[in-house]
C-alpha cells in the first residue's frame, strides 16, 4: 500500500542525504538538518525535499498533510538486529545474574539460550506468531519502519525452515517491513551434535535449504569462542558466501574471539556486538566496507562494563550502525532508547547514533537503495518525532517521543490512537 502525504513545517528535518556509501568517519554524524523543512510523498516515494514554502509552491494539489511544527522528522528508523520468534520467558535468569549467578549456574537451573531453543521447539506455530507480532507492536511504537527478524532458536534443520516461515507468516500481523535472517550456527548445540558436526550440517545441507526455500536474504553467524571457533566461522562465512547469500556475523559478545577479523577477512555486511573486540584488531583492520552494528542495550544487560570501542571503530573509518537486539534473554523494543543509550554507554553522539540507525541500518540491510535517508526517490519511510532538535533523543531518557510513523506515505502507527 502506498499512499500521498504532505508533511510540511518541521522544526528539524533529519534528512542524511545518501551519498551512495554507508556514513563512516567525520560523516558518520553529520545528519544534513533542515530548518522548517518539508517531505512530499506521491505514491509511497518521496517526490520533494526543502524547505516548506519551496516545496509547496511546486507541489500543490490538495493530499493529507501533517503539519510537524515543534517536530523533528526522522528518516523511518531501521532496527537491523532482532530474535522475536521465540517461546519460553527467562526473566528469572535475569534476578539471579543480579544476584551474582554465573551463566553455568544458570544453565545448571534450566535456563540460558538453550532453554528458549527447548521451548521454542515445543510451541505451537500460533503461539510463536502471536508473540512475535506483540513485539512487533512495540517496536512499531518505538518509531521503526524496517525490522531484521532472524531464526536462531531452532537449532536443527526442520527447526531452522520452520522458524523461517513462521517469520514471513508473521509478517501479516504488522505494517513494519521485515527483512529475514537465517541464524543456524547461533550457540552450541547441547543435544548430541558437536559444533562442529552442526556447522558442518548448516554449510553441507541446511544452507541450501534455506536457499531453496527461498525466505531468508542474509545468513548470520556466530564467531565467539565455546560455541563456534573463527576457523568455523570462516568456513560458514565461505560457504555461503559461495552459496550466494550474504552474510553477517555475532562477533565477540562475550570473549576475545577473533570474531571482527572473521567478520571482515570474510567478507561480511556486518559485524555486530563487537563488545571484546580488541583495540588492536580493530586498529591493523582499519577501514573496512563491513559495518560494525553496535548494540548498547545488550552489553548492559550483561552487568559487565566491558563495552564496544565505538569511538576507535569511527575514528578508524569503519562505518557504525546502532541497534536493539530484542531477544529471549531480554526484550528491549525501543531503538530510540538505543541511540541515547550509544551517547551515554558508548559516547557515541546523538547525531552519530541516529545516523546508526537510520542510513547505516539500511546498508546493513541492504536497504540503502530505498531507506534510510530523506532523499528524492526512496520510499515515504519517516519517524515524527516530539523533539524540536532530534539531539533531544539522547536526553529525553523513556520519553514516549514518537508521534507518527509513516510507511510509504501511509500513518502506520499515531501516538495516542
Ligand atoms: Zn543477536
Amino acid at each position: 500500500m502506498s499512499s500521498d502525504l504532505n508533511i510540511i513545517h518541521a522544526s528539524h528535518l533529519v534528512r542524511i542525504q545518501d551519498s551512495g556509501e554507508p556514513r563512516r568517519g567525520d560523516l558518520q554524524g553529520e545528519l544534513n538538518l533542515l530548518t522548517d523543512g518539508a517531505v512530499i510523498i506521491r505514491q509511497g516515494r518521496i517526490v520533494g525535499v526543502g524547505e516548506t514554502q519551496k516545496v509547496l509552491n511546486e507541489f500543490s494539489d490538495a493530499v493529507p498533510t501533517i503539519d510537524a511544527s515543534g517536530m523533528s522528522v526522522l528518516p523511518g528508523l531501521v532496527e537491523c538486529h532482532s530474535h522475536p520468534i521465540f517461546a519460553g520467558r527467562r526473566h528469572w535468569e535475569y534476578v539471579r545474574k543480579i544476584q551474582g549467578a554465573t551463566s553455568r549456574q544458570i544453565r545448571e537451573e534450566g535456563g540460558g539460550i538453550w532453554s528458549t531453543i527447548l521451548a521454542t521447539r515445543e510451541a505451537e506455530d500460533g503461539q510463536l506468531i502471536d508473540r512475535a507480532a506483540e513485539a512487533y507492536a512495540k517496536i512499531l511504537a518505538g518509531g521503526v519502519t524496517t525490522l531484521e527478524v532472524k531464526s536462531g532458536y531452532g537449532l536443527t534443520m526442520e527447526q531452522e525452515l520452520r522458524l523461517l516461515r513462521l517469520l514471513r507468516e508473521s509478517a501479516g500481523r504488522t505494517p513494519l517491513d521485515l527483512v529475514y535472517t537465517f541464524l543456524g550456527a547461533h550457540i552450541a548445540p547441547q543435544d548430541g551434535p558437536t559444533p562442529e558436526s552442526w556447522a558442518r550440517e548448516v554449510r553441507e545441507t541446511v544452507l541450501p535449504a534455506v536457499r531453496k526455500q527461498g525466505i531468508a536474504e542474509f545468513h548470520d553467524i556466530s564467531c565467539e569462542d565455546g560455541d563456534y571457533s573463527a576457523p568455523l566461522a570462516a568456513d560458514l562465512l565461505k560457504d555461503s558466501r559461495q552459496q550466494g547469500i550474504p552474510t553477517r556475523v555475532h562477533a565477540d559478545a562475550s570473549s576475545d574471539s577473533r570474531g571482527w577479523r572473521t567478520a571482515v577477512e570474510g567478507g561480511a555486511v556486518a559485524a555486530d556486538h563487537l563488545t571484546y573486540t580488541p583495540d588492536e584488531e580493530i586498529r591493523s583492520i582499519g577501514a573496512t566496507e563491513t559495518i560494525a552494528v553496535l548494540l548498547p542495550i545488550a552489553e548492559q544487560f550483561y552487568l559487565d562494563p566491558r563495552r564496544a570501542n565505538a569511538r576507535l571503530f569511527i575514528q578508524e573509518q569503519v562505518p557504525v550502525a546502532i541497534a536493539t537486539d530484542y531477544c529471549s534473554s531480554f526484550q528491549a523494543t525501543s531503538l530510540l532508547l538505543s541511540i541515547s543509550q550509544a551517547c551515554s554507554w558508548l559516547r557515541l553522539t546523538p547525531a552519530e547514533a541516529i545516523v546508526g540507525a537510520t542510513l547505516n541500518a539500511a546498508y546493513v540491510l541492504k536497504r540503502n537503495h530505498d531507506r534510510g535517508s530523506l532523499d528524492i526517490g526512496k520510499r515515504g519511510d519517516l519517524t515524527i518525532l516530539d523533539c524540536v532538535h532530534p539531539n533531544e533523543i539522547g536526553v529525553s531518557i523513556g520519553a514516549p517521543l514518537v508521534r507518527q510513523v509513516v510507511s510509504q506515505g501511509q500513518v502506520i502507527y499515531q501516538y495516542g490512537a
